[in-house]
Parts: C-alpha cells; structure tokens; sequence
C-alpha cells in the first residue's frame, strides 16, 4: 500500500538516496547518457541487514571506483559470505569486466549479481566478450525489468511523499529488447539490436534485424516477448 509519506525522515539511507530526477535520466533505457551511475547493496554472512549505497563515473568508470573504495574500507573475513547486488545503468566496459573478474578471484567469498538498463557499446565485440567472461566466471548479469526498477525507487530514491509506487514508467519493449541482445552475446551471436539516436528531437530509435542464427539459438519466448517478432513457419 502507498504511503503518503516520502521515506521517513528517521531512514539511515536517506543521506545516501539519489533524486527522483537523477534516477529517472540515469536509469531510462532511452538515455544515451554518458556518465554511469551505480546503485549498489552489501549483504554480509547470514545478516539481514543491507547496506545500500550509490556511485558515479569520476575519471574512472564507476566500477573501478566501487572496487577501490570497497577493498581500501572493508576487511575481508574469508569465512563470512558477501552478497553484492548492482543496479548499473550502462552495463561494464571490457575493461570494467576484467578488473571485476580480478576482484572477484582475489575474493572468493564474494559473489556479484549485476543489473544493468542498457548494454554500453554493445556492438563491440571486445565488450561483448568482456560480458561473457564475467558471465562465464559466475557472475549473474541480467536487464533491469520492471520488478528492479520498482526496487530501486523504493530503496535508493529520495521520492517525494505518496510517490513510493510511482517509479517512472518507462516502456518495458526496451528493457525486452536489451534482454534479447543480452542473448545474443550470450550466446556468441551477432548483435541483432542497432540503436540509433535522430538528432532533431533527441529521440532514441532501435532496428532489430534477425538473421537464422538468432531465430534457431534464442529461445522462442524471449524473441516473442518483445512483441515485435512473429515466428517464421518451418512446417505445414
Ligand atoms: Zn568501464
């Protein structure tokens, strides 16, 4: 149930939420805007208690700095578990990939679960890689869908009072669409997804453009899910 209240003013995080504005620029799958930004949760051993935070691009990318700033302030106990969740807005550049694969050998009780709302230079097949080999070292990387971007309001924005469900709305054939070109590096097939930018009226459009790979590898419930693509009939 809605409440008519903005988090409480007693909250601890309320120093650490970000604007509702921030939020709805940074997080919109239809932004090409350049600066990251990192929503982030630390969960450690069987405690309950979470520890949200969040984090920008400085002249690093805003997983370099997480890494930083998280190895320099917390002691490490090889036996007590760490769980950390990220809410990326641009999913991690090769290089990102392969400073977090570093991170995470160097801490095997750490485990990662990564959201992102949109996939950085996705046409890069170095970045493409950099996706699987974190994927492939364990780390769990997913689109944010409707169920994170509700989480997130409601835990790292400052939302105005009575506004706890009214996250912004965004149309979900685009997270749909990061899915399945998720897919595609997944599964080593060529992008399928091509996002253009028209000037003019700033408008963010996309091509999707299917070849027999993707129709014969992607499961078919993902390909229908964005709604934009009917099955080729193989039978009669
Ligand atoms: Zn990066």
């Amino acid at each position: 149930m809605a409440s008519d209240k903005g988090p409480s003013a007693g909250d601890a995080t309320l120093r650490r939420r970000i604007e509702p504005r921030e939020f709805e620029v940074f997080f919109d799958p239809r932004e090409l805007r350049k600066e990251a930004c990192l929503l982030y949760e630390i969960k450690w051993g069987t405690s309950h208690r979470i520890w949200r935070n969040s984090g920008r691009n400085t002249a690093n990318h805003v997983e370099l700095n997480f890494i930083e700033k998280f190895t320099s302030e917390r002691h490490f106990c090889p036996s007590v578990s760490c769980s950390i969740t990220w809410f990326l807005s641009w999913s991690p550049c090769w290089e990102c990939s392969k400073a977090i694969r570093g991170f995470l050998s160097q801490h095997p009780s750490v485990t990662l679960v990564i959201y992102v709302s949109r996939l950085f230079w996705h046409l890069d097949q170095q970045n493409r890689q950099g996706l699987r080999d974190l994927i492939n070292s364990g780390v769990t990387v997913q689109i944010m869908r409707v169920p994170e971007y509700d989480h997130c309001w409601r835990n790292f924005v400052n939302y105005p009072p009575g506004e706890e469900d009214h996250w912004p709305r965004y149309p979900v054939v685009w997270m749909k669409l990061y899915a399945l070109e998720l897919h595609c590096i997944i599964l080593s097939l060529p992008p399928c997804l091509k996002i253009l930018r028209r000037c003019q009226n700033q408008l963010t459009l996309f091509r999707l453009t299917l070849q027999n790979c993707h129709y014969q590898m992607i499961p078919p419930h993902i390909l229908l899910a964005t709604g934009l693509i009917q099955l080729p009939v193989t039978w009669r």
